[in-house]
This record gives structure tokens, C-alpha cells and sequence, in this order.
């Protein structure tokens, strides 16, 4: 059984993307997995802990102090960590997962994407870095960065860190296996 953190939306979203993190939540909780995220209750982040919750998974929540209105601090959370910065806050959630699922979401989600995937390439850990991306959301970055990678920017090997999955099942075995 893993702990997997998932990096998703905190603002308003259409309904397709809350399903998608209802159904991820509802997969690591059946799956026995444990759920860490930003502890936020609200949009994708409250969808994928609820679930989680709702199909028997423990969800562990790490939270900024100064967020905890912003982001409605999920009081439910099994574990509800309130950290003083958001630079702790990022220490704990990685170091509380064996793997990362990033969904769809808006600049805070791309940072934390961008640290883990980069930190994993850097060697700074081996824990396997999903994007969860059935809709196509993000193939306009993937793109961009092939693009890149072809004129050198950025290299094959830091491409196939980046594990992309369609569907939560896929997303669930390479986020559980090292
Ligand atoms: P967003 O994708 O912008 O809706 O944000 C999703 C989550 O990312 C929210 O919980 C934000 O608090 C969080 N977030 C924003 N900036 C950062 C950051 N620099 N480090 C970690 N989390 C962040």
C-alpha cells in the first residue's frame, strides 16, 4: 500500500475535472492507498480527499497556516498537518509519498509538478512523477516541451521521467510501483 500525493485545482472548475479527482480519490481509497494533498477542501483537492475517504482510504492533509480560509482546510482529513510556510508545506507532502498523480490544475499545481519531476530527474528522489491526463489538458505543454527537448533544451531522459497516464487505473499502477 502506497501513500500517493496528488496535485490538482483549488479554484472553480467545470464538473468533468471534479469527477476525474472524484474518481481518483475514490481508486486510492478502494486501492487501500493513502491520500496526501495540500489539505485544501474546496474544487479538485476536496473532490479527491472526500473520495478517498468515502471508499476507506486515510487522507493525510498539510496545509499553510495563512491558507487555511483560502483553501478551506479540510477539517475531515484523518491527518490535518498545518504548516507556517508553504516551503514546508512542499518538504512534508514529499516526503509523506512514495509517488506523485498531478491532474489538472492552475499555477500552483504546475510548480509542484515542476519541483517533483524536476527533483526526480536531478536524482534527488526515485519516487515515479504521473500526470493523470485523460482530456488532453495538458498536451499543449507536452508539446511545448518536445519542442524544446528537439532544440536541446531540454533532454529525452528528463521527458521520460514525466510518467503520463490516461486513466486513473494507469496513473494508480505507476504512482505504486517503483
Ligand atoms: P492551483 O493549481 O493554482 O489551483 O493551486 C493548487 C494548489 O497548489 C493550491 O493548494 C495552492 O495552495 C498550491 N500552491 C500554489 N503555489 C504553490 C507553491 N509554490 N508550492 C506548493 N503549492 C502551491
Amino acid at each position: 500500500m502506497s501513500a500517493i500525493c496528488v496535485y490538482c485545482a483549488s479554484g472553480p472548475v467545470d464538473d468533468t475535472f471534479i469527477s476525474l479527482a472524484a474518481e481518483l480519490g475514490t481508486a486510492i481509497g478502494s486501492g487501500g492507498h493513502t491520500l496526501v494533498s495540500g489539505g485544501g477542501n474546496i474544487s479538485m483537492m476536496g473532490a479527491v480527499a472526500e473520495a478517498t475517504r468515502a471508499a476507506g482510504g486515510p487522507t493525510v492533509g498539510i496545509i499553510p497556516r495563512a491558507l487555511m480560509e483560502r483553501e478551506v482546510a479540510d477539517l475531515g482529513a484523518d491527518e490535518l498537518v498545518v504548516t507556517e510556510t508553504m516551503r514546508e508545506r512542499k518538504r512534508l507532502m514529499d516526503e509523506r509519498a512514495d509517488g506523485f498523480i498531478t491532474m489538472p490544475g492552475g499555477i500552483g499545481t504546475l510548480e509542484e509538478l515542476f519541483e517533483t519531476w524536476t527533483g526526480g530527474y536531478l536524482g534527488m528522489h526515485d519516487k515515479p512523477v504521473v500526470l493523470l491526463d485523460p482530456f488532453g489538458f495538458y498536451a499543449p505543454l507536452l508539446g511545448w516541451l518536445d519542442d524544446l527537448s528537439g532544440r536541446g533544451f531540454v533532454s529525452r531522459a528528463a521527458l521520460d521521467r514525466l510518467l503520463v497516464a490516461e486513466s486513473v487505473v494507469t496513473a494508480i499502477q505507476l504512482a505504486t510501483h517503483r
